[in-house]
């Protein structure tokens, strides 16, 4: 994770798009944590709920640990362990703000946290809590996926709906019609404004 060894609490963020590997690497960490006899213990928002069901953290490649779910971050912090040295959260840009103020009162009272989200939405804009705890973590590592257009470092969420790519001011929450996500690097991404739409979305 880094070249130097932290001490006491601390906080690290795993920030990226989807199918950057975050949820793998949360796993890989929670593992090695495990390996060490640490205490751990594992969230994940509610809002999520592929592959292995609600209680588990799954990666797109299958693998998971259990974690218990969650939606808000008073969740978090009624169903702590006292005694956790290791307290991992998973697709953290769902969870409300005072999310902040706990993880950072947790490494304060020396836990390492690890959290992870998407830190931008599909329109490429800051998600949720994400910005604010990347500010206040001692690490950060911001991963890519593969570009599913051109292949390049992909650090975009592509919304489409019915197939096609998501208007800018397209509700966040889509009430029937399909949506999919793609990753896609910066200029593959493409987020049609309602001016720009010459009616094709229309
Ligand atoms: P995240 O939690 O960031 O959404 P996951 O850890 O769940 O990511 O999944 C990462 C895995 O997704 C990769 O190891 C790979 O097997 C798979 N994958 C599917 N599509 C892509 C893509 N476009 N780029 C990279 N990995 C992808
Ligand atoms: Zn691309």
């Amino acid at each position: 994770m880094t070249a130097f060894q932290l001490t006491g609490g601390w906080i690290e963020v795993i920030a990226g798009v989807m199918f950057s590997g975050k949820s793998e690497e949360v796993i890989r960490r929670v593992r090695r944590a495990m390996i060490a006899r640490k205490r751990v213990q594992v969230f994940k928002s509610h809002l999520d709920g592929r592959y292995a069901g609600i209680h588990a953290i799954s990666s797109h490649d299958g693998r998971s640990v259990e974690a218990v779910p969650v939606d808000s971050s008073a969740q978090i912090a009624q169903s702590l362990d006292p005694m956790a040295q290791v307290i991992a959260i998973d697709e953290a840009q769902f969870l409300d703000n005072a999310i902040v103020e706990l993880t950072t009162s947790l490494a304060a009272r020396g836990r390492r946290v690890i959290i992870a989200g998407t830190d931008t939405d599909f329109r490429g804009e800051p998600f949720g809590p994400m910005p604010q705890l990347m500010a206040v973590a001692e690490v950060v590592d911001k991963l890519h996926a593969i570009c599913v257009l051109c292949g390049s470092p992909a650090s975009r969420n592509q919304r489409l709906v019915e197939g096609r790519p998501a208007r800018y001011d397209s509700p966040v929450i889509q009430v029937g019609g399909t949506e999919s996500y793609e990753a896609r690097c910066r200029a593959c991404h493409q987020i049609p404004r309602r001016d720009e739409d010459q009616g094709r979305l229309l």
